[in-house]
């Protein structure tokens, strides 16, 4: 594959969660493995949200995990600056070209008529959406009204016919162009909006492909159409799946500060986790390099990741809430596996019992509990009981986590601990034997 330039754009309106983490991440092991760049740009134009914090955030986790941009904040670079807001000017200067090639136009509707048209929508159950009065007015008497009137300028999206775009990951997407509204690309004090301003640095920084989340997905036509009515090459879109989705269920439960922390790149560093543990962790949230292997360092995701093996279905987490579950066994000590899940394939009771049996056995006798000294440990075990590793692995992970499915197994008996780790073995000793099998 030719060197690649891409970008990891994100608004520093929150705290960094891991699915930004994931967004980051293919785009960075994508650029390293093609000898091409990884940009940091900070899409801080909606100044009520965007808080220096966030990014100062959002660059101390990425640093953590590894993640190195070529390009950015503190490191410069041939397009500096990297934060939107002071490239305004540059967005300006092209929302007045696509004036001038009538691909966009001033509107000076006032709040008030705009409130009506929206409300007139909503009598006739339509989507709300611009009326188009201001496409109307000609290009001559606009510009004269500019001087004087409050405006905002919109896109002119082509009313008739359809659009139609390639996602790398999910093929053609066509939408009726009458779906697509007059999106404003500049606000009236004249700052743009994430629409142009993301598409005017997407070209002028020579993005080839652009991969972010698929809440983007929506918002494609539009990008597409802005890139076309510039006479740009489109790079290569491609949306990952949904990762992180807070799903605004009921109320938080009282592991709420717990979840909150199990979601965010710095708290998981606080809660102890290694950036190994989480890059390893996030890789593998829709991206998966055989069905066995499980454990990779940065290097090898670097050597090993590809574009076309992602997946456009969901990762193993998909909601906010769906990560307290599968994070909760760090935090409670009643997991209680289902014996069934304590005998993945070919295992007996006698031989899952003495598997576990040996396995605490030789846990307790480690000099330490790090990952890289438990995995070889529990791979000679498997070894000398005749195992294949990923049998004692899912047993293990069953005991230790209550889960057929968690993070990458040794790293998260690390965080569990020793002495927990150990009493887990146990207390699923103790359930085998107890249960009729
Ligand atoms: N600033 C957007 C966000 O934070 C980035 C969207 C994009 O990558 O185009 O989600």
């Amino acid at each position: 594959m030719n060197p690649v330039r891409v970008r990891f754009a994100p608004s520093p309106t929150g705290s960094f969660h891991i699915g930004g983490a994931r967004t980051a991440l293919y785009n960075f092991l994508l650029a390293r493995q093609t000898g091409g760049q990884f940009i940091l740009r900070i899409e801080d134009t909606d100044q009520k949200r965007s808080d220096p914090k966030y990014q100062a955030e959002i660059m101390e986790a990425l640093a953590w995990l590894g993640i190195r941009w070529d390009e950015g904040p503190e490191v410069g670079g041939p397009h500096a600056p990297y934060n939107q807001l002071a490239r305004r000017a540059i967005y300006q200067e092209h929302a007045e070209q696509l004036i001038a090639s009538g691909h966009a136009y001033a509107c000076f509707c006032t709040p008030q008529r705009l409130q009506q048209v929206r409300e007139s929508h909503q009598k006739l159950r339509q989507q709300p959406h611009y009326d188009g009065t201001c496409r109307a007015v000609p290009p001559a008497e606009a510009a004269a009204r500019r001087e004087a009137e409050p405006h905002v300028i919109r896109f002119k999206t082509p009313k008739e016919g359809s659009t139609t775009v390639h996602d790398h990951l999910r093929g053609d997407i066509t939408i009726d162009n009458r779906n697509i509204d007059d999106y404003i690309l500049v606000k009236s004090d004249g700052l743009a909006l994430y629409h142009l301003a993301a598409m005017v640095d997407d070209h002028m920084m020579g993005i080839t492909h652009v991969i972010r989340g698929d809440e983007w997905l929506p918002s494609l036509p539009l990008h597409a159409l802005i890139y076309r009515a510039s006479g740009w090459t489109e790079p290569v879109w491609c949306h990952l799946s949904v990762f992180l989705k807070p799903s605004g269920k009921g109320k938080m439960s009282k592991r709420d500060v717990n979840s909150e922390q199990s979601i965010f790149v710095l708290g998981l560093r606080d809660l102890g986790y290694t950036p190994d543990a989480i890059l390893n962790w996030i890789a593998l949230m829709g991206w998966s390099y055989d069905d066995k292997a499980e454990f990779f360092t940065l290097d090898d995701l670097i050597a090993k990741f590809s574009l076309d093996s992602l997946n456009p279905i969901q990762g193993r987490t998909v909601t906010l809430d769906d990560v307290v579950q599968m994070a909760g066994f760090f935090f409670r000590d009643d997991i209680s596996p289902a014996p069934p899940d304590l005998l993945p394939k070919g295992l007996t009771p006698e031989t899952a019992l003495t598997a576990l049996d040996r396995s605490r056995e030789i846990l307790a006798s480690l000099p330490n509990f790090d990952h890289s000294t438990t995995e070889p440990a529990m791979r000679a075990l498997a070894d000398e009981l005749g195992l294949k590793p990923g049998q004692l692995f899912g047993l293990l992970r069953a005991a230790v986590t209550g889960q057929t499915v968690s993070p990458p197994l040794f790293e998260t008996m690390e965080v569990v601990g020793k002495r927990r780790t150990l009493a887990r073995l146990s207390q699923a000793m103790g359930l085998l034997e107890a249960s009729n099998y």
